[in-house]
């Protein structure tokens, strides 16, 4: 599927933590980005990206558009051959009602980009942001892989809207596109499923998850303790260039994994001491045990089910198909985390 570089190229969620470095990636390369934001007049959200524009050889147009409104992409769309699909809420804590905040902007979402490329002629190709939680809903479900590593072959059917409703939105999310896709013939998908997306935000306006993790293990939030929690990180500008060789690689398909390393919280903690020193920050104290993690989840809004269902299982994931469909090399986890702490200390954002 060849893409003509002439043509403009939609990304969804322009502003958002990974799109913007997608963009800056598409703009450095002369291309023409049609971007949707929620609210194009809003400088507090879209700013760097007109400062990116105003340095790169491409074009940037913003276009307003709601998930959650039929139609809203419409225009946007119009003579696009390439479309990235990257918009969604990416929020874990404080969610009061999953079904209206999590999971109907990921599936109507999806749904609607997708249909507005049925409806316009000229899409080839839609690169779909999904995420390793397509792939699993707890750590434990590792357990039941056949050689202890996840891949693309597996799906996360362990979520519910109830349990993992972030985890639930993104596999939803992903099934709708598979499913619209499969229903028509002229635009094929490729899906990226990243893992836990570290690295320098060119955004200090995103509710990315990303950005609260490491922030909380560096300013006192987690003294007392951290859970035995495992996550698969990967660098936020190796997930953008990954974007981008799954929309500009005639060959690519299918799902693919993008993760460096696994390691857990404390891992992170300990890269942090050997880049920054051992005082530098007010660093957790120890690795709490689980059965003081799963008597204390609940008043953190931390249920006793993910608890019992994710601390202390490894997390290994197999990213070789990645590395050849899309010609990848993944950073190391060490340079993508020093790399953020510092770019929130010069942002005054930890202190
Ligand atoms: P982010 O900075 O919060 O970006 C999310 C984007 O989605 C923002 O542009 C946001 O717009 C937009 N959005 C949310 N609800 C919307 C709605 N109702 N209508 C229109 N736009 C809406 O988060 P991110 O980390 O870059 O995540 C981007 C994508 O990567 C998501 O699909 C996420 O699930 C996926 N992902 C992220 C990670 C990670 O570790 N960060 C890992 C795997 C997959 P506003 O700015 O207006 O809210």
């Amino acid at each position: 599927m060849n893409i003509d570089r002439q043509k403009p190229v939609l990304v969804t969620g322009a502003n958002g933590y990974i799109a913007s470095w997608l963009v800056k990636k598409l703009l450095e390369e002369g291309l023409t980005v049609h971007g949707t934001v929620r609210d194009p007049n809003n400088t507090g959200k879209v700013g760097h990206l007109h400062k990116i524009a105003d340095k790169s050889s491409g074009t940037l147009k913003l276009f307003a558009a709601d998930l959650l409104k039929e139609g809203a992409f419409d225009e946007a769309i119009q003579g696009c051959e390439l479309v990235f699909h990257t918009a969604s809420p990416f929020v874990v804590r404080g969610i009061k009602d999953p079904m209206a905040e999590l999971v109907e902007p990921a599936k109507l979402g999806t749904r609607n980009v997708l249909e507005a490329a049925n409806r316009c002629d000229s899409v080839k190709r839609i690169v779909l942001t999904s995420s390793v939680v397509g792939i699993y809903g707890d750590a434990v479900d590792i357990l039941e892989t056949s050689s202890g590593v996840f891949t693309e072959e597996y799906w996360n059917t362990t979520s519910r809207v109830d349990h993992q409703p972030y985890n639930y939105s993104k596999v939803e999310a992903e099934k709708v596109g598979w499913d619209i896709q499969k229903a028509q013939d002229r635009w094929d998908l490729v899906v990226v499923n990243p893992g836990l997306v570290m690295g320098p935000s060119l955004t200090t306006a995103s509710n990315s998850t990303s950005l609260s993790t490491i922030k909380e293990l560096v300013d006192g939030s987690m003294r007392t303790g951290v859970p035995d929690l495992n996550f698969a990180l990967v660098d936020v500008r190796d997930v953008a260039l990954a974007h981008y060789q799954a929309g500009f690689t005639p060959s690519a398909s299918g799902r693919h994994i993008l993760t460096s390393t696994s390691t857990s919280l404390m891992g992170m903690v300990d890269i942090i001491k050997q880049q920054f020193g051992k005082k530098r920050f007010a660093y957790p104290m120890m690795i709490a045990p689980k059965w003081i993690v799963s008597l204390m989840g609940p008043s953190q809004g931390v249920t006793r089910e993910f608890v019992k269902k994710n601390v202390g299982y490894p997390l290994e994931f197999d990213n070789s198909y990645t590395r050849k469909d899309l010609d990848m090399v993944f950073r190391p986890i060490e340079e993508t985390i020093s790399d953020h702490l510092q770019q929130m200390l010069d942002d005054g954002i930890v202190k």
